[in-house]
């Protein structure tokens, strides 16, 4: 199956070295196919060692003479390539539904999430200050700057095919870095797509770089063991985070890792009940459920959980699964058979111990990639429900009594990204939001992501923080400039 797109120009399936499209040397290829059919939608060159080594050369030359542009030359570009990307947002969202599964307003929607990164870090990299310290001695002048900390290498995962990568690439750009990517098999045209568009912008060759294969460890190896990559920056799952971590402490890369959730969302008795369940439904079924902030466990107070369960059922059968690309599916499939083998799996688990679904709780019949969406209750914590990320389309809803089990529920996981609670009470509103141990809490909201925002992670959901006036430090060395002798 060819796509359909406006511009078939950015249907690229090679890999990106040095401003140049390339086979891998032996020729090797691996296969995407779109998870709401089955199809193959193009064979893409599979590259190693040896070319990802050539990519990060090409990011190391390139160095110097993007480094010495000023703020407002990369800005420049930078802004080209956003405007670029939105000019061609429904062939990106096309591309992105056919290789990935979204629901195509939700796939518009990321295109122009991603963009906003670019945007966003192409105006605050005009604005890296350095100080000027009061001295400590009267024959000494005391400056620091800022400066790039070299060639980056990001490692990307399937569910957001383009945000993730431009949040990445946009604040390392922006400040003079260059970069090295590796996106995931599964997704690697929405990645293409967008370095084609960053050349026609003008990004000069070797400043951006792509590597794909179909083994990751081969070029992650490269990527964490080259003494010329200086940070890598990885979101996915936390067993690759921590074996990625590992292989950059040989060298002392720096790091930033965007790592796995398990989200509460924490309904109080005062909650206002439809706002509840809508945020509730909205944060756990995007994306079929395959984000790292959306709802893991529901968790609601006794005096409204079953009023909760019934509002919520209803509200899930309501959604409508199917093909990403057809009219009105706000449902599509898991990205791949093995990902709804993983999910049954736990929905098994939970319904061996006594749990109840009282929607879904099997593979959908509309194709090997698709799950029901599903509603578990009597669920309790000894369950692998609790305790793992799900990334799909389950929803176990837990009863807790007051405000001190809350919290203990909420923080009774090694990973800490993001949470949500629901309740009028302010004093209650403050008194968790400090209590539970998160990176992000949304109260009386579960849309908190934006490009003006810090999303990250405590405990084992990462290092450092992507977006807002933060996410630049993550790419930024301070040298400290002591004159003397005056
Ligand atoms: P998921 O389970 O969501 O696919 P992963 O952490 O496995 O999450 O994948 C996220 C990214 O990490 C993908 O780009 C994948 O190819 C990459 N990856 C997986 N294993 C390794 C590895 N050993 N070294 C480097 N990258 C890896």
């Amino acid at each position: 199956m060819t796509l359909q797109l406006k511009d078939p120009g950015l249907l690229k399936t090679q890999a990106y070295i040095d401003g140049q499209w390339m086979d891998g040397s032996v020729g090797d290829s691996f296969e995407v196919t779109n998870p709401a059919t089955g199809d193959v939608i193009a064979r893409m060159a599979s590259v190693g060692a040896a070319e990802t080594r050539l990519a990060i050369e090409a990011a190391h030359r390139a160095l110097p003479a993007w480094q010495a542009k000023t703020a407002k030359e990369r800005s420049a570009i930078l802004r080209r390539w956003h405007d670029l990307m939105l000019a061609h947002q429904d062939d990106l969202a096309l591309i992105m539904t056919s290789e990935q599964g979204k629901p195509l307003t939700e796939a518009r929607g990321e295109v122009a999430y991603g963009a906003s990164f670019i945007e966003w870090f192409a105006e605050e990299a005009k604005r890296v200050y350095g100080d000027v310290i009061p001295t400590f001695a009267n024959d000494r002048r005391l400056v620091t700057i800022k400066q790039p900390v070299g060639v980056v290498a990001a490692i990307t995962p399937w569910n957001f095919p383009n945000a993730m990568l431009a949040r990445k690439a946009a604040p390392a750009l922006a400040v003079g870095c260059t970069f090295v990517m590796k996106p995931a098999k599964e997704t690697p045209l929405s990645a293409l797509a967008m370095v084609e568009l960053a050349e026609r912008a003008g990004i000069p060759a070797g400043v951006l770089n792509l590597v794909m294969g179909d083994s990751a460890s081969v070029i992650g190896n490269e990527l964490t063991g080259s003494p010329l990559v200086r940070k890598v920056t990885f979101t996915g799952s936390t067993p690759v985070g921590k074996l990625l971590l590992k292989q950059c402490a040989e060298s002392v890369k720096k790091v930033s890792m965007e790592l796995g959730g398990n989200a509460p969302v924490i309904v109080f008795d005062d909650a206002d009940l439809d706002q509840a369940v809508a945020g509730a439904v909205a944060s756990k079924y995007r994306n079929a459920g395959q984000t790292c902030i959306c709802a893991n466990r529901i968790l609601v107070q006794d005096g409204v959980y079953d009023a909760f369960v019934e509002k919520f059922t209803t509200a899930v059968n309501a959604l409508k699964v199917g093909n990403g690309l057809d009219e009105g599916v706000t449902m599509g499939p898991l990205v791949s058979e093995r990902a709804v083998r993983e999910v049954h799996g736990l929905v098994e688990d939970a319904l061996a111990q006594g749990a109840r679904a009282t929607t879904g709780g099997s593979p959908d019949s509309r194709g090997a990639c698709f799950y029901q969406p599903t509603v578990l209750t009597d669920v309790n914590r000894d369950m692998r429900v609790f305790r793992e990320e799900i990334f799909g389309p389950v929803a176990p809803i837990f009863r807790f009594k007051d405000e001190a089990e809350a919290i203990a529920m909420a923080n009774d996981t090694e990973v800490g990204l993001a949470s949500y609670l629901y309740t009028r009470d302010v004093g209650r509103v403050w008194r968790v939001s400090e209590g539970i141990e998160y990176g992000m809490v949304g109260v009386n909201e579960v849309g908190i992501s934006s490009e003006v925002i810090p999303f990250g992670g405590i405990k084992e959901s990462g290092l450092g923080r992507e977006g807002s006036k933060y996410g630049l430090e993550d790419y930024l060395e301070v040298k400290y400039i002591c004159m003397g002798g005056l």
